[in-house]
């Protein structure tokens, strides 16, 4: 079959890749210049490696395990809260890997020819008609639309001018992201994603000589103002930071960020502090955070299949979003398997029944614990008070039951 993928981002590019091992003719078309990623670490928990396994990815990221066997919440001098003893559940289901977002996206997208890949192609709006999709970009391919090693893309590429169709094909993976102008086509009376009032500052810097983020293992949280802070090792070399506080009106730039918060974590921790100073601003990145807080009717329409943050965008909270994004990768590419242009939506229909259900419970459970972690006054006192008092076991398989398959 002939399947358009829209969005060159980890997503995307894992379907594009899964598909095109099955034997589809895969076109992947991307708005910007390039094909990267930007931005410093992500976690990758188990159940997205398992996804990666699926797809034949897996290998070269296990590389990047994280070697802690501690997780959990810390009061903001770095004083254990609730520690979760990590050992049992990595055990069971694997352990997590912590990667340069860039190498990530590099790995995955590796096995994909470059001749399958176009990037600076904006794509507009779809076009469903009953027996296929016509495709249609922003601006003319020719003018902006590079192949990435300059060859011509495959023969049935309908080519023709601005807004009017660049592809028709059998099927459409929509994985434009959050924002995603596809998303908004298909389910026009859907509200889109709402900013859930948090910004996220996230940080890389080299390992400064002696300094072991081991003791901090887990996440610190400020009861005064629901701040919270993470940091952990990326690779032997490097360091990789984040934070999460309340965001009123619009975020700064990332020197104002640094500023803002080297101001509002001034006695906590030592190193939270020395290594937020010692990242130079453009190694800072700010973000709103933002979620889909209200569950799409469907994940599919027709020939067209949401992917990745297109379909569930959520807090970053648990380190999700990526994995939901390589499991809707995996479970597309087997729905998929096999398929002929006339059982397309029915598969589709399987893949929306499968992944719905738990993307959603993952949208649900990242904002939980986004609440949980940003409460302040005499709530944040009491959940203080109770984290203390939750057995680590406990704690461990929740954490367990989230990264199962
Ligand atoms: C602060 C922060 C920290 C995070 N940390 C983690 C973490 O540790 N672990 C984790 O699993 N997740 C994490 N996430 C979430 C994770 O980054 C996302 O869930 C994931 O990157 C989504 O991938 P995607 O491919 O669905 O979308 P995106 O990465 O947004 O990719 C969308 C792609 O589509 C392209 N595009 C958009 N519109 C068009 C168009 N019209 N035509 C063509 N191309 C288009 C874009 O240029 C982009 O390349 C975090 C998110 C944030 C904000």
């Amino acid at each position: 079959m002939r399947i358009a993928v829209v969005g060159a981002g980890l997503g995307g590019v894992a379907a594009a890749v899964g598909l095109h091992r099955t034997g589809h003719e895969v076109t992947l078309f991307e708005r910007a210049a390039e094909l990267r990623e930007a931005g410093t670490g992500i976690v990758v928990m188990p159940n997205g490696l398992h996804a990666l396994d699926t797809l034949g990815l897996a290998e070269d990221v296990r590389g990047h395990v994280i070697r802690a066997t501690r997780a959990g919440l810390r009061d903001r001098r770095g004083r254990p809260l609730l520690i979760t003893d990590l050992n049992a559940a990595q055990s069971v289901f694997g352990t997590p890997v912590i990667i340069d977002r860039a190498e990530l996206h590099r790995i995955l997208r590796a096995p994909l020819p470059d001749a399958l890949v176009r990037t600076a192609t904006p794509i507009e709006r779809l076009e469903p008609a009953p027996t296929s999709v016509r495709v249609i970009a922003n601006d003319p391919p020719a003018a902006t639309g590079v192949i990435a090693d300059g060859t011509p893309g495959p023969t049935d590429m309908n080519v023709i001018a601005n807004g009017t169709p660049i592809a028709t094909v059998d099927a459409v993976i929509a994985a434009d992201g959050i924002g995603s102008a596809l998303r908004a086509q298909l389910f026009p009376d859907h509200p889109g994603p709402r900013r859930i009032g948090r910004m996220d500052l996230r940080g890389m810097l080299p390992r400064p000589a002696g300094l072991d983020p081991e003791p901090l293992a887990g996440q610190l949280v400020d009861r005064r103002n629901g701040a919270m802070f993470g940091l952990f090792p990326l690779g032997d070399d490097r360091l990789y930071w984040f934070t999460d506080t309340a965001l009123h009106g619009p975020p700064p730039g990332p020197e104002e960020a640094r500023r803002q918060m080297l101001s509002l974590m001034a006695d906590w921790h030592p190193t939270v502090t020395a290594v937020i100073e010692a990242t130079p601003p453009t190694a800072i990145y700010v973000d709103p955070i933002g979620a889909l807080l209200d569950p799409l009717p469907s994940y599919v329409s027709g020939r067209v299949a949401l992917l990745g943050d297109a379909a569930h965008a959520m807090s970053p909270d648990l380190g999700q979003g990526a994995s939901q994004a390589f499991e809707d990768a995996a479970a597309l590419t087997r729905h998929l398997t096999g398929a002929t242009t006339t059982e397309v939506a029915q598969r589709l229909l399987r893949y929306d029944a499968e992944r719905r259900p738990r993307a959603g419970t993952m949208v649900r459970a990242a904002l939980r614990q986004s609440r949980l972690t940003s409460q302040t006054g005499p709530t944040a006192w009491l959940r203080d008070a109770l984290l203390r008092t939750v057995p680590s076991r406990l704690a461990a398989r929740q954490l367990a039951a989230l990264w199962q398959v």
